[in-house]
């Protein structure tokens, strides 16, 4: 079968042919229909050998950690699943059995560093290979051509929301700082699942229309005064919960000056912003700060259940393999309209 593999470190990745993998006891086999890209593909294809080492990942190895397919051959002992079945594949790699995974903390498990589409192969194939059933998310009725994004970008979405549900409850007022793919999906989440007025903050215009589109009750072009709304000024104690897809000095200063004391900041963007404590100013008294890496399976389960009820859409733009090149040229250049799907 085709793959498009990582073949050697900081090198173009390729499109090569691989013996479809053997399913061993306890594995499923997945036909895929669609396999999401992700920004940080193009992180993966760049990083040096000695990273990806420290990681325990392994070249040669498939990309693509956003899939969704069709079930094709199961292992000896499996029963959860079978043939026939569309499932999506959780995206973080988790054992199941270490503390973290028993709290429910899939993301964060200790030996998941490398998992399918880091690493290991992944979906940018024919075929792809679970491990257990334990990755395996039902679809719901949901299209596996389109469902593999909510993996990922709607998955870490859904927990980003999940960490400041709490703050989020009648009255309550929730900030989104970025309208992207993942902020789009942040606007819709927060619309469904809690009952906070969302205010966007977003500096194209475009963008802010869609998330007024989306579910926002407002969007705004910056949190500074004058540029809408006055989120930061004084005697308003500030906002309940920030959700910074953004990440950059720039948009933790924003965010954490308009939240209030005890308020929920949550950090998703990877920006390489910082955040600073001096004696006045700087952090709100009593904030949580969250920083978000990845999703439980259960936070990715829960998107897609809201995917098939319609209260979360993703755009995509479909590829086919033979053009995932020109696919990932297009997410780097920010010339995509939707998140880049590509259907073996
Ligand atoms: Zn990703
Ligand atoms: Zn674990």
């Amino acid at each position: 079968m085709a793959a498009y593999r990582v073949v050697e470190w900081q090198h173009a990745p390729e499109l090569v042919e691989v013996p479809v993998p053997a399913v061993g006891p306890g594995q499923v086999l997945v036909e895929v229909a669609g396999c999401g890209l992700c920004h940080s593909d193009l992180t993966m294809t760049a990083m040096p050998g000695e990273v990806g080492e420290a990681l325990g990942w392994q070249v040669p190895f498939t990309l693509g950690h956003e899939t969704a397919g069709t079930v094709v051959e199961v292992g000896a002992g499996v029963t959860a699943t079978s043939v026939g079945a569309t499932v999506a594949l959780a995206s973080p790699s988790s054992c199941g059995t270490c503390a973290h995974c028993r709290a429910g903390r899939d993301s964060a498990c200790l030996h998941g560093d490398a998992g399918r589409g880091y690493g290991r192969d992944g979906g940018l194939a024919r075929y792809v290979l679970a491990g257990s059933v334990r990755d395996l998310l039902p679809l719901r009725g949901l299209d596996p051509r389109h469902a593999g994004p909510l993996t990922d970008a709607g998955a870490t979405t859904h927990h980003a929301v999940r960490r400041a549900r709490s703050e989020l409850g009648p009255g309550s007022v929730a900030v989104v700082i970025g309208v992207g793919g993942l902020g789009a999906l942040a606007v819709q989440i927060l619309r469904a699942t809690t009952e906070a007025r969302i205010v966007a903050v977003e500096v194209d215009p475009a963008r802010r229309e869609l998330a007024v589109a989306l579910g926002a009750d407002e969007a705004l072009e910056g949190l500074a005064r004058g540029q809408g709304a006055d989120l930061a000024a004084p005697g308003f104690d500030g906002v309940d919960a920030v959700i910074d897809i953004v990440g950059t000095d720039r948009t933790i200063r924003a965010g954490l000056g308009a939240l209030r004391r005890g308020g929920a900041f949550v950090l998703v963007g990877a920006g390489g912003g910082g955040f600073a404590r001096p004696w006045m100013g700087g952090l709100p008294r009593e904030a949580t700060i969250t920083s978000i890496q990845g999703s439980s399976i259960a936070d990715a389960q829960a998107v897609i259940d809201l995917a098939a009820a319609g209260a979360v859409t993703v755009a995509v733009d479909e590829f086919p393999l033979a053009e995932v090149a020109v696919a990932y040229t297009a997410l780097d250049t920010g010339t995509l309209t939707g998140r880049a799907v590509v259907i073996p």
